[in-house]
């Protein structure tokens, strides 16, 4: 998977998009009508999923990380996409919205005229994968990590935010072709890329991809700026676990590391996730005190163990200390199960 172009390369994007030229504009100008026109009946003519309208009118954003790294965002940086854009192609972390389709291939236009050729799923949410058919019909190969590609198969998606809700499932087109079970590396744009399961903390089937000589980090959603962290209980995610995924990427980084986090607006690095950490451990530490001390849970929320962090990670109303601080005190054994730890 080395083989710089054209050796070796799969023709799926060249093969749908025939270009007369090579030059950035024609290119997506050509990607733009092949995929308007193979997606015509498909997943944009399908009514908007609620949450979804307007969608495909968001202007997306695209901004140079670091190396071959780019961050692809939308306004208020939720599914944040990290990608490898070089001479061997484009590597997509991450899909956004279905209806967002149209205007990442414009964004991905503006700084390359290579094909899209991979993507790798951090994990199932639809503001990650919703994109995944879309660019599955371009000829793009997604990967996932095996208890992700599970969560396809299921009827619906269970979200955790708002005390928990459905969302209709992706199409069976867009369930990642390849999967992997610890790790998977891929060799393109001067670099090995590697994506691997963390610790289950978002969900159980999260993946970081790292990017080494780059020396840029993509978290899925393990790691966030805009809010506390986000358990989700219904997809096998752990406080535990979240506290480990983030011990571990805290490890990999160096000084200069680029960190691209699953919701933000801002490319950070290894400080702010060192704050995120030890904010949950602050929490974590307070609320199991008071399980210690036999509080049970009206009252630890009556207490606020999370009030010196509510400014700052509490300003997402479908996600505050509300939603989180439960989640932590039923994790530490919250609800009767104080007389196991005495
Ligand atoms: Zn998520």
């Amino acid at each position: 998977m080395n083989c710089m172009q054209p050796c070796g390369r799969p023709p799926v994007n060249k093969t749908v998009f025939p270009e007369a030229d090579t030059g950035p504009g024609a290119g997506i100008a050509a990607r733009l009508a092949g995929f308007l026109s193979l997606t015509a009946g498909f997943a944009l003519a399908q009514p908007a999923p609620l949450g979804q309208v307007g969608l495909q009118d968001v202007a997306l954003s695209i901004e140079h990380v670091a190396g071959s790294v780019y961050m692809v965002q939308r306004p208020g940086g939720g599914g944040n996409i990290g990608a490898s854009i070089g001479p061997d192609g484009v590597l997509l972390v991450d899909a956004l919205f279905a209806p967002m389709t149209e205007n990442l291939l414009e964004v991905i236009g503006e700084v390359t005229d290579q094909d899209i050729r991979f993507l790798v799923n951090t994990h199932i949410h639809r503001d990650h994968v919703g994109g995944n058919a879309n660019l599955a019909a371009l000829g793009v190969t997604i990967f996932a990590h095996e208890k992700t590609r599970q969560k396809f198969l299921e009827e619906s998606s269970h979200f955790p935010r708002n005390g928990g809700t459905f969302a209709p499932q992706t199409p069976a087109e867009g369930r990642p072709l390849i999967t992997f079970n610890d790790a998977i590396t891929f060799h393109l744009n001067g670099e090995e890329v590697r994506a691997f399961l963390a610790p289950p903390s978002h969900t159980d089937g999260d993946a970081f991809v790292y990017f080494p000589e780059s020396d840029v980090l993509h978290l899925g959603d393990v790691f966030r700026t805009t809010s506390y962290p986000i358990v989700d209980k219904f997809n096998g995610g752990t406080l535990r676990g979240t506290i480990a995924a983030l011990d571990l990427a805290i490890d990999m980084a160096g000084p200069e590391t680029k960190v691209i986090p699953g919701h933000g607006l801002e490319v950070v690095g290894r400080a702010e996730m060192v704050e995120f950490r030890d904010m949950i451990l602050d929490i974590r530490d307070r609320v199991y005190a008071m399980i210690r001390q036999g509080m049970h849970l009206d009252e630890i929320m009556a207490a606020q163990p999370a009030a010196a962090h509510d400014a700052k990670w509490g300003r997402e109303a479908s996600w505050t200390a509300v939603d989180f601080v439960p989640l932590v005190y039923y994790e530490l054994g919250g609800a009767g199960r104080l007389e196991d730890r005495q």
